[in-house]
């Protein structure tokens, strides 16, 4: 576990009122100061002349990776420092890798299929990330990410694959709480699990998942799938965002399908999911629209309101920092179905524009254009 500030300072002449208390050597106005900076990295040990050697050997050892990070073209595998992501957040997402028999009559057609795997979920982009080859001679001009199998197992990697699922997550879970609250070495390679070819498809997304949550830093399958592996990206990527970091998008107006002063708004908050669930349908409209997203630190609109983070006030401050007013000749705004009962009360903040109440859902947008403003 890392030190905390608080921790750091038991051991600084601050806490011991010694002579060389808050003496500022460090640059820090106090002891206390130096201990809270200390415990965040943003100062170095050495700052202070008097940190005894007692701290220097727990600072360290506290600061000590305790799972390798294994690199591999720029794809990480490891490096995790937690063993609940709410402690911190997770570092590196676990690699999906798929085994390719070089030898095999269609080999040239599962290397094809691989390529064209792709998924799009909020704005990020998804590939496979290794493909380990087996019995290859080389000569393979491809955009993914290879390796021979020979390579593979030569990485500093550990395979935590046992014979049934309870000793596999048992193993998983066993070497990486030794590796986080022991420090021990002997556990500190990143760890994959490998399915091997012809297994139960829902059986193999149920394990693989529970492998993703509890701790595998990556999963090896012989056989591919792109259910499977758009089930798996999904899952990962909820596990992989930073718990202290809102997944937000810029507070702005967005255009969708070239609009023009008479074209329709929308209006939400800038918590991305919602964004890009409102953005998905708005792009396949068949007429153009706005959107406008009030900042709300990345909070979804109910959220939002309970926090007081979308406001009549906001939403107003918003349309009136774009000056959306005098750029279109629209006087509706569509607002969140979940924000209906704020009508009147954005009615009375927002002169220019009539609120009109739209869909709950992003995906009822599509009827509610339609019947709302069909095409003249
Ligand atoms: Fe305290 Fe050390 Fe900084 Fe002096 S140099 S203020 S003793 S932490």
């Amino acid at each position: 576990m890392e030190l905390s500030g608080l921790q750091i300072f038991k051991y600084l002449p601050g806490a011991k009122k010694s002579e060389n208390t808050n003496c500022k050597i460090c640059k820090c106005p106090t002891c206390m100061a130096f201990a809270l900076k200390l415990a965040k990295g943003q100062v170095d040990i050495s700052d202070c002349p008097y940190v005894p050697e007692e701290l220097k050997e727990k600072f360290l050892y506290s600061r000590k990776p305790p799972q390798k990070t294994v690199v591999l073209e720029g794809l990480n595998i490891g490096g995790e420092n937690v063993l609940y992501r709410h402690e911190k957040t997770f570092i590196n997402p676990i690699a999906l890798a798929v085994v390719v028999d070089a030898a095999s009559h269609d080999f040239m057609q599962k290397i094809k299929r691989l390529e064209k795997f792709e998924i799009t979920r909020v704005n990020e982009k998804y590939t496979i990330d290794l493909v380990i080859l087996k019995n290859y001679a080389g000569g393979l001009e491809t955009s993914l990410r290879l390796i021979t199998e020979e390579e593979f197992l030569k990485l500093p990697l550990k395979d935590a694959t046992c014979r049934n699922f309870k000793d596999t997550a048992e193993n998983l879970i066993n070497i990486r709480t030794r590796a986080i609250k022991e420090k021990d070495e002997q556990y500190a390679d990143p760890v994959y699990v490998r399915f091997s070819s012809g297994l139960d498809k829902k059986d193999v997304c149920a394990k693989a998942s529970y492998y993703i949550c509890k701790y595998a830093n990556m999963l090896v399958f012989e056989d591919f799938d792109e259910a499977l592996f758009s089930t798996l990206i999904t899952l990962r990527q909820n596990i992989f965002t930073d718990p202290q970091k809102p997944l937000q998008v810029e507070a702005k107006i967005y255009e969708f399908n070239n609009p023009d002063e008479n074209s329709i708004i929308f209006m939400t908050t800038n918590f991305a999911l919602t964004f890009f669930a409102v953005a998905n349908e708005l792009e396949n409209l068949s007429v153009p629209s706005y959107l406008v997203v009030t900042p709300a630190d990345g909070m979804s609109v109910l959220t939002a309101w309970s926090a007081e983070k979308f406001t009549a006030k906001v939403a107003a401050k918003t349309l009136k920092k774009f000056d959306l007013a005098n750029k279109v000749k629209t006087r509706k705004i569509i607002i969140p179905g979940l924000l209906a009962h704020m009508k009147q009360e954005l009615q009375e903040e927002i002169k220019d524009f009539d609120i009109v109440v739209g869909t709950v859902e992003a995906y009822e947008i599509s009827d509610f254009v339609k019947n709302n403003y069909p095409l003249k």
